[in-house]
């Protein structure tokens, strides 16, 4: 028999994915924060709602052979070779979805339709037309299932870095808190299974671990993440706020393409930006200072007009901070931002030589 889902293994903090002779290890979390954040997601489920509407055979009478023939096709759709973990957590999830519905007896699926139709009316993201008359009707909740179950590991996962990253909003703590509360009932959890093998050479059982929920996978990785020696970090960079596992708390950029540009990793990006922006940012205040001098030395020489200049110094003071960040986000220039600098002195003063 075939299996369906993410196989791996876990060993001292690391899960490792098998594919053919190729091994990869992720940290405790990385697989987690890879899978729920970026394009993949979208995606796979962007390619499933295609696939479904388009369904060569979503007319037909649903009929067992129907259902065979209709989860061979989801699983080719899926064929799709972006971030192979997620793919296969993809088509084990709607998989299994589909196992499920298909197992129901009649009358325990008449009620389930009635719940799941309630369900549709009242979110956007599950589609309306549902049923267990056609392929196209059945595969539609089918879907539905897949998202609710997405969706509940995504707002775990989002809620769990949030405070194991010590970064929680009191929203997002509170939300946190209900759903561990969900998560209490076991029947919450679906789809994840314990296979033994024997390995000879080690004379040792191992053990794998098939899921097909992302739920599942969020409540896996997160049970590991106590004894993990990675740590999940949220992004400083403030359009990226990602999260991802380092090594350190310290560490503050992620390894995924930044929001500012695509191209290039926030790690790699990021501190250039911020580096850039502190020179630059030194660069200004260096002028801001000259400003201030130029007017301290005015009241100096001139005592007869130091209200006068009490009031310019006390607008410098108020505006320059504001139009310093106009500089450093690029809506002013800097010879404009020393124009305006030049402008505040007294109408009738002195020329003024720096
Ligand atoms: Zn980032």
């Amino acid at each position: 028999m075939r299996v369906n889902g993410l196989i791996i293994s876990y060993e001292n903090g690391m899960n490792i994915f098998t594919r053919g002779s190729m091994m990869t290890k992720y940290p405790v979390g990385d697989l987690l924060c890879r899978i729920f954040q970026g394009e993949t997601l979208d995606n796979i489920t962007r390619i499933l709602r295609n696939c479904i509407n388009y369904c060569p055979m979503k007319d037909n009478i649903l009929t067992q052979d129907e259902i065979e023939a209709a989860e061979h096709y989801i699983l080719e759709a899926l064929l799709y070779d972006d971030f192979i973990p997620a793919q296969r957590l993809a088509q084990g999830s709607f998989v299994r979805c589909m196992e499920r519905c298909r197992a129901l007896d009649s009358k325990t699926a008449t009620r389930f339709l009635y719940e799941e139709r309630v369900r549709a009316a009242m979110n956007d993201m599950l589609e309306i037309e549902i049923g267990f008359d056609t392929v196209g009707n059945f595969l539609r909740l089918c879907y539905n299932n897949y998202i609710i179950d997405l969706c509940n590991a995504h707002a775990l996962f989002i809620g769990m870095a949030a405070v194991k990253s010590g970064t929680a909003s009191p929203e997002e703590r509170a939300a946190f808190d209900e759903r561990c509360k969900l998560l209490h009932n076991s029947d919450v959890v679906p789809g994840i299974e314990m296979h033994t093998i024997y390995d000879s050479d080690r004379e040792e059982f191992t053990y794998q671990y098939v899921i097909s929920s992302f739920l599942a996978m969020a409540v896996f990785e997160f049970s590991h993440l106590t004894e993990a020696a990675t740590k999940v970090v949220r992004c400083h960079n403030p359009e990226c706020h990602k999260f991802f596992t380092a090594k350190r708390n310290s560490a503050k950029y992620c390894p995924f393409p930044s929001p500012q540009n695509p191209g290039r990793t926030c790690n790699d990006y990021y501190p250039q930006v911020v580096y850039r922006s502190k020179v630059k940012g030194d660069e200004l205040k260096k002028m801001e200072k000259n400003a201030y001098c130029r007017l301290y030395n005015d009241k100096r020489r001139n005592p007869e007009a130091a209200g006068e200049v009490d009031e310019l110094l006390r607008m410098l003071q108020i505006e320059s901070p504001g139009k310093r960040d106009s500089v450093l986000s690029g809506e002013l220039s800097k010879t404009e931002y020393q124009a305006w600098l030049n402008s505040i002195r007294r109408e009738k003063g002195r020329s003024y030589n720096e």
